[in-house]
């Protein structure tokens, strides 16, 4: 399949989607000709989803900046919190740039169903993301409780939380998983900027990138819809709204 064919596969649900590939080059090309910093002064940082088929899909070209920090759990959210953020802040060179990836992620198969994928070697499609379509479920047969967060299965609890504070909208959106993604999106964004709001940074910037992850079947391989592009100089606290640049 052609690389235009793939997009208007995933255009249908993602219309501003790009390859993830695409993305991870514009921002290297952003980080030398926009900061005048090389990728090797940035620590990338990213808050995804622990589900096997992003570290398969992981943009090869993301080895240029020094990371990866991996502050998600299941469907992404920095589940790393205040301390984790707090480390890797501690590990940037000091001319030196932090650059965090975050978004929950969703299944699109070829035949262009959502919330599914297909993986390497299995004959049926799996759930893509398993946890929120777990969660989902959990909300339509009303087997959610408010405030109910265990020890044995925590980062699913709080993803449950998060779709049962928004039941209604979930519920009667014409797609529910969709919906569900917009809100876990929603939650994981507020999230990082509670944390890089609390955090002290030894670096020139903090550039923030909040996408739905679009991961397809193996052949197709993963989509990102940028959301959120700012670019926080340290020295003068300005944030820039960067998301025209994608466009370009
Ligand atoms: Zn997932």
């Amino acid at each position: 399949m052609k690389k235009r064919e793939k997009l208007d596969l995933i255009h249908k649900w993602y219309p501003k989607a790009i390859t993830t590939i695409d993305s991870v080059n514009k921002i290297i090309d952003f980080v030398e000709y926009e900061l005048d910093l090389e990728p090797k002064q940035v620590m990338l940082a990213d808050s995804i989803c622990s589900d096997d088929v992003n570290s398969i899909q992981y943009p090869a070209r993301t080895a240029e900046f020094l990371g990866p920090f991996k502050m998600g759990g299941l469907d992404s959210f920095p589940f790393t919190g205040l301390t984790g953020m707090g480390a890797f802040a501690s590990h940037v060179p000091d001319e030196g740039a932090v650059f965090i990836y975050y978004g929950p992620h969703i299944g699109i198969t070829k035949d262009g169903t959502i919330g599914e994928i297909h993986r390497i070697g299995q004959s049926k499609n799996t759930g893509c993301c398993g946890a929120a379509k777990g969660a989902l479920g959990k909300l339509i047969n009303n087997q959610i409780t408010a405030g109910d967060i265990t020890e044995l299965d925590y980062q699913m609890n709080i993803i449950e939380q998060i779709l049962f504070c928004a039941k209604e909208r979930v519920l009667h959106a014409p797609s529910p998983l969709y919906e569900a993604t917009e809100v876990i999106y929603e939650a994981i964004d507020k999230r990082i900027n509670e944390l890089v709001d609390k955090t002290q940074y030894n670096c020139k910037y903090v550039i923030l990138v909040g996408a739905i992850l679009i991961n397809s079947d193996s052949d197709i391989g993963s989509f990102t819809e940028v959301r959120r592009f700012d670019v926080i100089d340290l020295t003068t606290k300005v944030r820039r709204n960067s998301l025209p640049y994608l466009a370009t």
